[in-house]
């Protein structure tokens, strides 16, 4: 029997979400060897997080794509509002800030994920393997990570490698292999999605939660359709499931009074996707060889859609910070310094608790209060009242809480190239 297939690389990037796909092409513009494997065999998802902020998009064109981004089917939302007993309550408004990109984009993550992938791919340092799954990390006879197992279209692979990134997301096998274990904070979420068409009569909402009668439902403009979800606390769908269809739709038509004619586009209860989404995060992002970012260091629940830029933003601090000495062990072979690891989760720390903090407070406050409790949220009117908050809340959600800069130059002979 033939053993393993081994490859040799400097970094291998598991997992082809936004950080890892922004990881893998920041590393290779630099002229840095990135083996990188997503275990799925395209990037089709749905509901895995539509949302590009202001903050993303600056990267974007930092990166020189912002244009070929915009050429992505997509729509531009500059408000994120909160209906309340009738009213709509703005909480966010980008076009307040005077910045490059003063809009959330709405793109097919898929979109999103080739574009970065492809431009990736014309890198010659880049290889990415589809339908590869990593199954466990490899040691030295130290204990150090110096790679990865995993099974791909091809059998077994190694891949042993200067550095391994976990970028596999909130179910991180390799987080489960070295035994890393994420604190959990607050309490889990169930999310349903579902569509609705639109039609051109309906109100100009961007993107709007509207809460009441005990529920919380979340409309996002889709240009042809709206992409509706349904928040409640987790285990709360049983009881949607009891209530049934009927009740469910009319609870739908009670809260976004315009879909009362369209209620019936949806057929079953079992046509919604149910998820749990939950916050948690990890003490340390790192053991010696081994680097978690995105999700698998931190899950972030749809809350403010903060998870994918909080997940690109730790990509391009990860490569700020690890490019140069990645890039010196790979022209000299001198052992990657770990303690170099150190540097990402504490550029990125008080981002991540800040942003966590905000979305179990939203939790708490609002989603609880209206599911738990059948009482308005209080939360949404101080936006009313203070009028600063809603100019915070847009930097807050459009910018994050540390926004990170491409700061890695790009090969120099790709630097010839592009004169
Ligand atoms: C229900 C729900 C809705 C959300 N909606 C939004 C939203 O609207 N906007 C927003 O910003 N955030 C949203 N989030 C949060 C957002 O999805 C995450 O924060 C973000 O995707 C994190 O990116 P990531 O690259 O770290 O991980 P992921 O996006 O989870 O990507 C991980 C990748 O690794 C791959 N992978 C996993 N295991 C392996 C393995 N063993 N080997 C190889 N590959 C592997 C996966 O297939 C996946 O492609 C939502 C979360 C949930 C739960």
């Amino acid at each position: 029997m033939s053993g393993p297939t081994i490859r040799r690389t400097t970094v291998c990037v598991v997992g082809g979400g936004p950080a890892g796909a922004m990881l893998g092409l920041l590393l290779a513009r630099s002229g840095v060897a990135v083996v990188a494997l997503e275990k799925h065999d395209d990037f089709h998802r749905d509901f895995r997080g539509d949302t590009v902020h202001p903050a993303t998009l600056q990267v974007l064109d930092e990166l020189g794509l912002v244009d070929r981004f915009h050429e992505l089917p997509h729509q531009k939302v500059t408000t994120i509002g909160v209906v309340q007993e009738g009213r709509r309550i703005d909480i966010a408004d980008f076009s307040r800030l005077r910045i490059a990109y003063p809009y959330m984009a709405f793109v097919p993550q898929w979109d999103f994920l080739d574009l970065i992938t492809g431009e990736a791919a014309r890198h010659p340092t880049y290889r990415l393997s589809m339908g590869t799954e990593a199954v466990g990390v490899l040691r030295s006879a130290d204990g150090r990570v110096s790679g990865v197992r995993a099974r791909g279209p091809d059998g077994e692979t190694e891949v042993h490698c200067a550095l391994v990134v976990a970028a596999d997301g909130r179910h991180s096998a390799l987080r489960a292999d070295v035994g890393a274990r994420p604190r959990l904070i607050g309490r889990s979420l169930d999310v349903a999605f579902f569509r609705i068409s639109r039609r051109s009569t309906d109100p100009d909402e961007g993107i709007c939660v509207r809460v009441g009668n005990g529920k919380v439902f979340g409309a996002t403009d889709r240009g042809s359709y709206w992409q509706m979800s349904y928040e409640t606390v987790r285990g709360g769908f049983a009881r949607v499931r009891r209530e049934g269809l009927d009740a469910f739709r009319a609870d739908l038509a009670a809260l976004v009074p315009f879909l009362a004619d369209r209620v019936h586009e949806l057929r079953s209860l079992d046509e919604l996707s149910i998820l749990e989404a939950r916050i948690d995060r990890l003490d340390r992002w790192h053991r010696p060889g081994l680097l978690f970012i995105g999700d698998a260091a931190h899950a972030m629940s749809p809350v403010a859609g903060f998870g994918v830029n909080l997940a690109v933003q730790d990509a391009v601090a990860a490569a700020n910070a690890l490019t140069a000495p990645l890039l010196r062990t790979q022209r000299t072979g001198v052992p990657f310094d770990d303690t170099r690891l150190a540097a990402v989760r504490r550029r990125r720390l008080l981002a991540t608790v800040l942003s966590q903090g905000l979305q179990r407070g939203t939790q708490r406050f609002g989603i609880d209060t209206t599911v738990k409790e059948a009482r308005q949220p209080p939360a949404p009117r101080l936006f009313e009242r203070f009028g600063p908050a809603q100019l915070l809340m847009s930097r807050v959600i459009g910018l994050g809480f540390r926004p990170e800069h491409v700061r890695t130059p790009p090969a120099p002979d790709q630097e010839k190239d592009a004169s």
